[in-house]
């Protein structure tokens, strides 16, 4: 199937509050054109490197959302068009974003970052971590970044209970978040979670955006 035949067929799937990124890491520019030249505008990537290096060769009403880990050192980069980060897990990152936002008069949304995989090794926020982040007197402080939900990973299995079960922590903590911190926000709304093998059971779990690479683009091949 041709790229818009799968985003076509996502699209019928996937009920239409939930944003849909197609993620294009490893894929070339002609890619992102057939996604593109089939009127899809979000995409997201997870390497500084490489949405740097893509991003001046393509559309510039794209909407391209960081979605991988970020250091600081990199986001100079990014600040002059990134429309979301998605992949905050700290203080100091956050600190960074700011800072580079405001040298480009802007303000960048963000997502914050939780570890919900039951498995060691994905990066992440836990709540405790997220409230201190939010407490701080820093934070308070930030003029040029949007905090407009969260974002989490789960893990890499075909086990459905989990994946329920781990998604499920992450609406939990959206909605705790919401009532402790963000009540009068109004655009304080986003559950980023789901990806090809698990978006349906995220969607479930009350994702309001997914994002997706292979089922759109193919497999990837890693060199
Ligand atoms: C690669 C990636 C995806 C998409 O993965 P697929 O399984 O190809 O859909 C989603 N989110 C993040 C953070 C990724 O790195």
């Amino acid at each position: 199937m041709s790229i818009k035949e799968n985003l076509d067929k996502l699209r019928k799937e996937i009920p239409p509050h939930v944003k849909v990124v197609a993620v294009s890491k490893t894929k070339p520019p002609e890619d992102i054109m057939e996604a593109y030249n089939a009127g899809h505008r979000v995409f997201g990537e997870n390497k500084a490197q490489e949405l740097i290096s893509k991003q001046p060769g393509l559309p510039g009403d794209i909407q391209w959302h960081f979605i991988g880990h970020l250091q600081r050192n990199k986001v100079k980069y990014l600040a002059p068009f990134v429309r979301l980060i998605e992949s905050v897990d700290s203080l100091r990152l956050l600190r960074a974003i700011n800072k580079e936002a405001s040298k480009n008069g802007r303000i960048i949304d963000c997502l914050l970052q939780f570890h919900i995989a039951e498995e060691e090794s994905k990066f992440g926020l836990d709540l405790e971590e997220c409230r201190i982040l939010l407490k701080s007197e820093d934070y308070q402080q930030f003029g040029n970044v949007n905090l407009r939900g969260v974002m989490a990973m789960a893990t890499f299995t075909d086990d459905e209970k989990q994946l329920h079960r781990e998604f499920a922590t992450l609406k939990r903590y959206f909605d705790a978040l919401k009532k402790e911190f963000f009540t009068d926000k109004a655009d304080f709304t986003e559950v980023s979670m789901g990806m090809t093998n698990d978006y349906r059971i995220a969607v479930e779990e009350g994702s309001t955006m997914v994002r997706i690479g292979t089922a759109i683009f193919g497999e990837r091949n890693y060199c």
